[in-house]
């Protein structure tokens, strides 16, 4: 039996902030798209962050996450951008047709343009008992404290302490747990001081230069080995759950499936979509923002998503050339401000290297 299938000018795969800030863009050109997300709720990401956002006034800093993520959906409505929850596209075929499944079943969309805003995936790496339950991601912990309020554990290890580890963590004892503290492998965080100083400040040890080893338990977990990786020493620490904030990984299974090229950069995240500055990936009518081009922030996602955008609209020749340049050089400049700082020094080189080729 043949699937329904409809044609439609663009689709949105991902209702995070940058497949919403896509879509607006595209209402602004006279596009309507249809974004599509798996989960119940739209913003991606930022409805489960409660703290308030670092960046740029123009990209929400100060709001929390979950507030930013409401005020973009509104303005989706506001612009008559239809949003379908609850839809997981599926596949991304060679000859562009995407496969939903949603509340109104399993059916086939043919866009003219495509964006691909599915954001990031959390890493995990093996060790002795990393199977046991209790053991998960800091994201996963941070779903079932802020969406479902469920405590993940009463006492917790975090592993990573750049800002996910760090903002978790504090969410955590936010939450009433006890976190028995965070073990990072390297000298010092990579995440901002302000969310070091904060965990601190609550009396949670933060151990530099020290790895996980295993975790222990017969039907959970209920012991994390830690050993030292200068002087080889191994702490137990007595825990009923293990967090990894390891890292996040763009998700580019969709890309790969469509036929994108795929590039490798390890600053941001590991395989990736190729594209070029505009957010066009290798494939005609196929941009990608976010952090499924590279894992970077939310306020890099929004003005990527924007400019995917102005590259679809232009494409599809709902934008002239001249508009579309404008609207570029203006993102472009802002993109460049929010990579500028010392600390984006890695990003900007992996990013030279992508544009390169
Ligand atoms: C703990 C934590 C704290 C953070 N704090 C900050 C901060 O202070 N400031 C900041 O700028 N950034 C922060 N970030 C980063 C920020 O949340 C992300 O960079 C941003 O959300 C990326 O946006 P995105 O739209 O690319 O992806 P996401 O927000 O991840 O959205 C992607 C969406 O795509 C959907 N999706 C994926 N695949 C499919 C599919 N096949 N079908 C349908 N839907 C799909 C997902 O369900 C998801 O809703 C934080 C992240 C974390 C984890």
């Amino acid at each position: 039996m043949a699937l329904p299938a409809y044609e439609c000018p663009m689709v949105v795969v991902g209702a995070g902030p940058a497949g919403l800030c896509a879509a607006l863009e595209a209402a602004e050109a006279g596009i309507r798209a249809l974004v599509m997300d798996e989960n119940e709720r739209g913003g991606g990401q930022l409805y489960k962050q409660i703290h308030r956002f670092f960046g740029s006034r123009h990209h929400g800093a100060g709001k929390r996450g979950f507030e930013i993520a409401a005020e973009m959906v509104e303005g989706c409505e506001r612009a008559g951008v239809e949003i379908r929850l609850s839809s997981a596209v599926l596949g991304c075929f060679p000859g562009g047709e995407l496969l939903v499944d949603g509340p109104e079943g399993v059916y086939l969309l043919r866009p003219q343009a495509t964006v691909l805003a599915t954001g990031a995936a959390e890493r995990c790496f093996p060790f002795a008992g990393w199977t046991l339950p209790g053991v998960m991601g800091a994201g996963a912990a941070q779903t079932l404290l802020n969406v479902h309020g469920v405590l993940p554990g009463k006492r917790v290890l975090m592993v990573g302490a750049g800002n996910v580890g760090l903002i978790v963590a504090y969410q955590l004892l936010q939450a009433g747990a006890e976190v028995a503290g965070v073990v990072e492998a390297e000298r010092g965080s990579r995440g901002y001081e302000v969310h070091l100083q904060r965990v601190r400040r609550e009396g949670v040890p933060v151990y530099f230069r020290h790895r996980l080893l295993a975790a222990e338990g017969d039907e959970g977990v209920e012991a994390a080995l830690v050993e030292s990786v200068d002087e080889g020493r191994v702490r137990r620490f007595r825990v009923d759950a293990l967090c990894l904030a390891v890292g996040l990984v763009p998700q580019a299974e969709l890309a790969a499936m469509r036929g994108c090229r795929i590039a490798y950069a390890d600053e941001l995240g590991g395989f990736l979509p190729w594209h070029d500055r505009e957010m066009r990936t290798s494939v005609p009518g196929v941009y990608v923002a976010g952090d499924a081009a590279g894992v970077e922030e939310a306020s890099v996602a929004m003005d990527e998503g924007r400019l995917a955008a102005v590259a679809a609209a232009e494409d599809l020749g709902a934008l002239d050339g001249a508009r579309a340049a404008a609207k570029r050089k203006e993102l472009l400049a802002r993109l460049e401000g929010l990579r500028g700082g010392p600390t984006a020094s890695h990003i900007r080189r992996a990013r030279a290297r992508l544009n390169a080729g």
